[in-house]
């Protein structure tokens, strides 16, 4: 049974991953610092297996914090212990307080780098040892439009930490090719979350109106991504950027 790891698993987008995971009969360790929403995400998807008779996969999670290397490390650890094997990295914890560029203090952009991008680092590192044991190793990275694609005022510390993990992925995908690991980032757009609801009515609505489809992306749109980029049918797709936005770059004005 293929077993993954989703940092940040417990809320949003992560959540939303886990979810189309556990459907598709993966084993789901997920990580982060809440326990308390980690045990909440655990208990709902023990529900899920528990009421459908074509599933008998496990789901776990472990207390730990991405932005220190140590905490990846022991991450990956329990995750030899409890499944012996990890098949799909999912790096998608992360944080984005808003602060213009004249605003953002020190302490805020060391915060946004450590996670976003330093917390990718270490998640990557610590488990390709696993990941080329694997058949086929898988690792998706959770970036985003701003940065990659966009500018989005009062974002540019998050958005600098987003591009870091595509800079990172290209080479990263290329060190690992030989061993049947690919690496492929998920763009989203505005996706409806507990953090993006902190960001206000006011940021929704005028997010809303500027994507075509009219609507913000659901946590349930990035997990079917992120089944696809997990599955045997993108074997030969790597260092790619697939981005989940209803359309949200394509207009010219
Ligand atoms: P969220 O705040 O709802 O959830 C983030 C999760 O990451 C939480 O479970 C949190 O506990 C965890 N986390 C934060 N810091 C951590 C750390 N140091 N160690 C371990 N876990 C940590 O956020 P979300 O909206 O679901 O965003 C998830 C990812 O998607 C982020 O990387 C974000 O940049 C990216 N993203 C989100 C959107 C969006 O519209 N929601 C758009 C583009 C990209």
């Amino acid at each position: 049974m293929r077993t993954s790891i989703v940092t940040g698993g417990a809320k949003g987008i992560g959540k939303g991953i886990v979810s189309c995971f556990i459907e598709n009969g993966y084993n789901v360790m997920i990580t982060g610092r809440d326990e308390s929403s980690l045990i909440q995400c655990v208990n709902d998807m023990e529900n899920v297996i528990n009421s459908n008779e074509t599933l008998n996969n496990k789901i776990s999670y472990y207390v730990g914090d991405v932005s220190i290397k140590k905490s990846c490390e022991d991450m990956i650890l329990q995750c030899v212990i409890q499944y012996g094997q990890l098949d799909v990295l999912v790096c998608n914890a992360g944080i984005y307080p808003e602060a213009t560029v004249e605003a953002v203090t020190e302490e805020e952009i060391n915060e946004t780098m450590r996670i976003n991008y330093n917390g990718t680092v270490f998640c990557i590192q610590s488990s390709i040892p696993l990941l080329k044991q694997s058949q086929a190793g898988r690792i998706i990275i959770i970036s985003s439009i701003t940065g990659p694609i966009t500018g989005n005022i009062g974002f540019a510390h998050y958005a600098a930490s987003k591009a870091a993990q595509i800079g990172f992925m290209r080479t990263v995908a290329m060190e690992l090719a030989p061993f049947n690991i690919t690496v492929n980032a998920i763009l989203p757009g505005n996706i409806l979350t507990d953090g993006l609801g902190s960001l206000g009515s006011d940021y929704i609505c005028r997010m809303e109106r500027k994507i075509p489809m009219k609507r913000l992306g659901t946590p349930l749109d990035i997990g079917n991504a992120a089944v696809f980029l997990a599955s045997p049918l993108s074997s030969y797709i790597t260092g790619n950027l697939m981005t989940i936005d209803g359309g949200q770059v394509l207009p010219e004005d």
